[in-house]
């Protein structure tokens, strides 16, 4: 199943791939928090609807929680490129969530990442409460609360 939802994810940033936008356009804002490399190698696309693996096989895993909720996200993230629904695309705090997601996606590396997302669903739901999620929300809040600038990348390898 690992293996099923990685080719997809390859054919979705396949797909998008003249679409994509480097991170570094976001380089002045983010100077201090992520590598100039890091964000030169990271790509956003802004979508009408977030592009979400709607496999039998994942809802049979009762991963539906997941898959049926692009209404409320504003972004997802598969490998170094992540989706933003347009609303999303004006709010730099969600930029810097799914740049974590990003790095945990390096970090872990692809088949890791996605087996550990989905039990992370599996036993937490799709919330706040999933450890990976946790950790971008909570990075995410001390961005927004701007007080000292950190490295972020190294923050996440820390905690993973
Ligand atoms: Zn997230």
């Amino acid at each position: 199943m690992i293996a099923l939802v990685e080719s997809w994810i390859d054919e979705v940033n396949e797909a998008h791939k003249n679409d994509r936008r480097p991170c570094s356009v976001l380089q002045n804002r983010f100077k201090d928090y992520f590598r100039p490399e890091l964000l030169q190698s990271s790509y956003f696309v802004i979508v009408k609807v977030l592009p979400m693996p709607k496999m039998p096989e994942l809802r049979e895993a009762g991963l539906g929680d997941f898959m049926d909720n692009e209404d409320q996200l504003g972004g997802i993230t598969y490998k170094d490129t992540y989706y933003l629904v347009p609303d999303a695309a004006g709010d730099v705090g969600i930029h810097f969530h799914e740049l974590v997601h990003v790095i945990q996606w390096r970090t872990l590396g692809t088949r890791n990442f996605i087996q550990r997302y989905m039990e992370e669903i599996q036993r937490f739901g799709y919330s706040e409460k999933a450890p990976l999620e946790q950790m971008a929300y909570g990075l995410q809040k001390t961005f927004e609360e701007g007080v000292v600038p950190f490295d972020v990348e190294k923050k996440v390898v820390a905690t993973l």
